[in-house]
């Protein structure tokens, strides 16, 4: 017995022995990750996969990353393609959370692990786990922002008039956004301090198809002369970055930010660099720092778990209900960031260079 155990003691450090002069080439071989990311319109999915790769890599695996184009039938090709080719593990940040089902169930069947990466996915049991940030909170942030604005640049003011915005109503986390900005934004619209002019208020109303810019700026173009002929607007509930760079040229092109027309406060989400730029012109107020490389670690820890058969790392077993399941969830922490702030919160973490900011 004791015999076997050594000569099988010394059959493994042979073994691990011979291995060591590849051991460059055995790091790469932990498995596969398919990516699947929505698209590069924005820098920040663009951050996303490529933190996710240089992670991945780090940690020993091989990296198939994909964007989409914000087309749905393109993403699921994608996905059926990484399927096909026999990924390990999808992480996948879905266009529209609810076109997936068919999709991992085919994944499932292959027995290739899911991880929903930011955005949840829905109506499906074959989703893993989790990552993304805390998106009710990031909604508070965004209204807390717009309300400390408003005090900061319209003191006397009374009601404020403002206006709000959402994300894609196929987006789940866009629910989150509002509901959380909502939580701050309505006891004030019921105590008489802010009024919303337009009445538009309610995800069905206000949401913006695929976050689309363009659609945002038409929407305040509308917004503007149907209810600001007289009136003057003090704020825009913005949940996205993206979204608060149609608005900001919406209202400059009928004169705010000049003469007697201050720009609104407008809130956002990501801290882009044009739009952290556009906080530093006052243009925009506030964004929300979301460090992907944060989320990209924790991607990393839980495909890693999954691969080993042990429990990632989760703070969060309620609040994600994506139809079938509660998936459990680890939620980072976002950050509101304006122009008091942005040089600690994205400079000195070393997110950004300061030479691209300014
Ligand atoms: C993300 C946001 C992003 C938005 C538009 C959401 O799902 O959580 O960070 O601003 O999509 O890309």
């Amino acid at each position: 017995m004791n015999f076997t155990r050594r000569a099988l003691g010394a059959t493994a450090l042979a073994l691990t022995l011979a291995a060591l002069p590849f051991a460059g080439a055995m790091a790469q071989d932990k498995g596969l990750v398919g990516i699947a990311m929505p698209t590069k319109s924005s820098a920040r999915w663009i951050d996303d996969g490529n933190n996710m790769v240089k992670q991945f890599q780090e940690a020993g695996y091989e990296t198939d990353l994909q964007y989409a184009e914000d087309d749905i039938p393109n993403q699921l090709a994608q996905i059926e393609n990484m399927i096909t080719k026999g990924v390990n593990v999808l992480v996948i940040a879905a266009i529209d959370g609810t076109t997936l089902t068919s999709a991992l169930a085919n994944a499932a069947a292959a027995d290739i692990k899911v991880v929903a990466y930011d955005r949840l996915i829905r109506d499906s049991g074959d989703v893993d786990y989790y990552a993304t940030f805390d998106n009710f909170k990031v909604g508070v942030q965004q209204a807390n922002t717009l309300v400390e604005g408003l005090k900061e640049r319209f003191p006397d003011v009374k009601p404020w008039n403002v206006e709000l915005f959402g994300g894609s109503p196929d987006d789940n986390n866009a629910y989150f956004f509002y509901n959380g900005a909502m939580s701050v934004l309505q006891p004030m619209i019921d105590s008489g301090d802010i009024a919303i002019p337009s009445g538009q208020m309610g995800m069905d109303t206000v949401g913006t198809l695929r976050w689309d810019g363009s659609v945002a700026q038409a929407r305040m173009d509308n917004l503007l002369s149907a209810n600001y002929t007289d009136a003057k607007v003090h704020g825009v509930l913005s949940p996205y970055d993206g979204l608060s760079i149609g608005i900001i040229s919406s209202l400059t092109g009928v004169g705010y930010g000049s003469g007697d027309m201050p720009m609104p406060i407008i809130t956002g989400q990501d801290a882009e660099v044009p739009s952290v730029k556009a906080i530093l012109r006052g243009d925009q107020y506030s964004t929300i720092f979301k460090d992907t490389r944060e989320l990209a670690r924790v991607t990393v820890g839980m495909v890693d778990a999954l691969l080993e058969g042990s429990e990632p790392e989760i703070n969060d077993t309620e609040t994600y209900d994506n139809g079938v399941k509660v998936v459990p969830s680890y939620l980072l922490e976002p950050l509101p960031v304006t122009a008091a702030n942005w040089e600690e919160r994205l400079v000195d973490s070393g997110y950004y260079e300061k030479s691209q900011i300014e």
